[in-house]
């Protein structure tokens, strides 16, 4: 059973590495990425979201199953960016935590689909701005990095509640020591890296 993790759990720090196969486990974690992130209403979800060391993320812009596209995007790479475009965000690993980001209005995206094949994209909108806050968590890095000093200022209050309640989890023991984390993570990548 998976769950989504939320900030500032490690694992929303680990830079993933490309996946050498798809199978059919792989496909069930998909399945249950997307009823995760459906659930909540989102529009985009990593892998590291929800634990896993693989470079592949999710995404419907219309966060509703019965409508828009559904995409699976495995070692995905963005190629040619132009144009720049400041809009909101949040992110499922940030409940509640809202703010103006920076992005490039248009990308070239080249990923492989769940059936392993290659596809090729040149997007614009919401749907290249939801690509490129994905891309960013299989790398480790959380649309927070990219917010202006003033924008930064403005969440600084909902991260240190945030922070409070992992130390709090913790605590409980619901969720694993540093090394614990970074040990599951390096035996998951060696079976599929
Ligand atoms: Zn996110």
């Amino acid at each position: 059973m998976l769950q989504i993790v939320k900030y500032p759990h490690p694992t929303l720090r680990h830079k993933s590495k490309p996946l050498q196969r798809v199978d059919g486990e792989i496909k069930k974690i998909v399945d249950e990425m997307f009823d995760l992130m459906y659930g909540q209403n989102g529009i985009g979800l990593a892998a590291n979201q929800v634990d896993l060391p693989y470079r592949l993320f999710i995404i419907n812009t219309e966060a509703d199953p019965q409508k828009g596209q559904g995409y699976v995007f495995i070692n995905p790479l963005i190629g040619r960016r132009s144009g720049t475009v400041e809009a909101e965000e949040g992110c499922l690993s940030f409940p509640d935590v809202y703010a103006p980001v920076k992005r490039s209005e248009k990308i070239h995206l080249s990923a492989y689909n769940l059936a392993g094949e290659e596809v090729n994209y040149q997007l614009d909108g919401l749907l290249a701005r939801a690509v490129q806050h994905e891309y960013d968590h299989l790398d480790g890095v959380l649309f927070i990095d990219r917010l202006s000093p003033t924008g930064l200022l403005s969440v600084k209050q909902a991260l240190s509640d945030l922070e409070l309640e992992f130390q709090a989890v913790r605590r409980r023991g619901a969720i694993p020591a540093e090394e614990q984390i970074a040990a599951r993570l390096a035996e998951l990548e060696s079976l599929r890296t």
